[in-house]
C-alpha cells in the first residue's frame, strides 16, 4: 500500500506523537486489494428506530480514511484493507456496489429493506466517494425503507445527507465518535475532533430530518468503542455510561451502538496486547452498560465482533456465546431481563477486576 503520510489537513491537530507511531506501525503492512470488489458485503438484520429490518452492509473500499493515511486511531486496522494509490474511480465504486447487489440477489429471498455503506472512512468525504458516486449510489438504493452511510462528523452537511432524503428513504449518519470525553478520544483513541463537532453533525442531521419535512427522517447513529488502550476495565465501563448518556441527550442522534474495542493487526493496540499492555474488555462490562443505560432516550446496542477469543471481547471461554447471545437479545428488544438468565462464576472475576485495577503509572522518583 502507500505509505501513510499527513498533509495539510491532518497537521496541527495536536497530535502528532501518536499519529508518527501508528504511520510506522501502519507501513508494516504490505497488500494491495481490487478496487473493482467491496471489501466485504453481508446480509443481517437491524433495530432500527422504525423496528427490526432486513440488512444489506457494505463496505466499501474507497482508498481508505484519510485520518490513518497521517497515522490514526490507535486500534483501527482498516486502512489496512484499503487500495493502493489511495482513491478510487467512479466507474470502479460502482463496480463494487453491482457485487453487491449480486451478492444480495443470491443469497437473499428479497432486497433488504436497509442498506449499510461503510467505507474504511468517510461515505461523506468526497476525497473518497465523490459527489457523481453518491448521487449514483442514493439513486441505486432509492426504493429502499432506510440507509446508513458512515463518517467522520466534518462531513456531514445538509445537502449530502439530502441527496438520500430526496428519495424518500430516511438516512442516518454513522459516526465513530469513540467516547463523549474528549480527553478519551484524543489521548487513548488518537481521534482528532470534539465532542462538539459531533453536536454540530447531529444539528446538520436535524435540519436535513426538518428539510425533509414528512417524506423521510435523518438522524445520527454514535458508533462508541468500549476500553480503548490505557484504560482500566471500570474507567473503561464508566466512560461508556457517561458517553451513551450525553449521546443520547442530543437532538438528531437516535441510536448508540456501543462496540467493545478487539486487537486489530497493525495497530497500536496490536503491539501493546503483545506486550502485555492490553486487554479486550469483558462481556460481562458490555451487559453491565447496557443495563445501566436502559433507560435514555435512544436505542443501545452493541455488536461484539470477535467475542470469546483472547483478542476480542471475552469472558472465561465458558459463559462468553451465552453472553454474547444475550447482548444480540438486547439488541433486538432493548429488554435488560436477558440478562438475568445468563451467569457464570467468571463474575467474581469480572467484579474484582473492576475493582482493583489500576492504570500503569510510571513512578518519576524513587
Ligand atoms: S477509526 Fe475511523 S477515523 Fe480512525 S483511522 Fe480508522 S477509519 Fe480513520
Ligand atoms: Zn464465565
Amino acid at each position: 500500500m502507500s505509505h501513510p503520510t499527513p498533509d495539510v489537513y491532518e497537521q496541527g491537530k495536536g497530535m502528532d506523537a501518536h499519529n508518527q507511531v501508528m504511520r510506522e506501525i501502519r507501513s508494516r503492512k504490505e497488500a494491495s486489494y481490487d478496487p473493482h470488489e467491496p471489501t466485504r458485503v453481508w446480509l443481517d438484520e437491524d433495530n432500527t428506530p422504525n423496528g427490526v429490518k432486513r440488512s444489506l452492509t457494505i463496505i466499501l473500499n474507497t482508498g481508505g480514511c484519510r485520518w490513518a493515511r497521517a497515522g490514526g486511531c490507535t486500534m483501527c486496522g482498516y486502512v489496512a484493507e484499503s487500495v493502493d494509490g489511495g482513491s478510487v474511480s467512479h466507474e470502479a465504486l460502482m463496480d463494487q456496489i453491482d457485487v453487491c447487489l449480486a451478492h444480495e440477489a443470491e443469497n437473499g429471498d428479497e432486497p433488504a429493506e436497509l442498506i449499510k455503506i461503510y467505507t474504511s472512512g468517510s461515505f461523506l468525504d468526497e476525497r473518497e466517494v465523490g459527489a457523481e458516486s453518491r448521487r449514483a449510489i442514493a439513486d441505486t438504493f432509492a426504493d429502499r425503507e432506510r440507509m446508513v452511510v458512515e463518517s467522520l462528523p466534518d462531513f456531514v452537511d445538509r445537502e449530502k445527507i439530502a441527496d438520500f432524503t430526496r428519495h424518500g428513504v430516511d438516512t442516518d449518519v454513522a459516526i465513530g465518535l469513540e467516547t463523549a470525553t474528549d480527553r478519551v478520544r484524543h489521548d487513548c483513541v488518537n481521534k482528532y475532533f470534539d465532542f462538539a463537532d459531533f453536536e454540530a453533525a447531529c444539528a446538520e442531521a436535524a435540519a436535513a430530518d426538518e428539510e425533509a419535512a414528512g417524506d423521510a427522517d435523518a438522524g445520527i447513529k454514535a458508533y462508541l468503542l468500549m476500553k480503548p488502550p490505557f484504560l482500566t476495565e471500570s474507567e473503561a465501563v464508566a466512560d461508556m455510561i457517561s458517553s451513551v448518556e450525553r449521546c443520547a441527550a442530543v437532538e438528531g442522534c437516535h441510536t448508540v451502538s456501543m462496540n467493545p474495542c478487539n486487537v486489530q493487526r497493525y495497530t497500536m493496540v496490536d503491539d501493546l496486547y503483545f506486550e502485555d499492555g492490553y486487554r479486550p474488555p469483558w462481556l460481562w462490562s458490555v451487559a453491565h452498560v447496557l443495563r445501566e443505560t436502559v433507560d435514555v432516550d435512544a436505542i443501545v446496542v452493541s455488536d461484539p465482533v470477535g467475542h470469546g477469543s483472547d483478542r476480542g471481547p471475552h469472558n472465561c471461554q465458558e459463559c462468553d456465546d451465552l453472553v454474547q447471545k444475550a447482548i444480540k437479545d438486547f439488541d433486538l428488544r432493548q429488554d435488560p431481563s436477558v440478562f438475568e438468565q445468563v451467569s457464570c462464576d467468571c463474575e467474581l472475576t469480572w467484579e474484582a477486576v473492576m475493582e482493583r485495577e489500576r492504570s500503569f503509572n510510571q513512578p518519576l522518583t524513587r
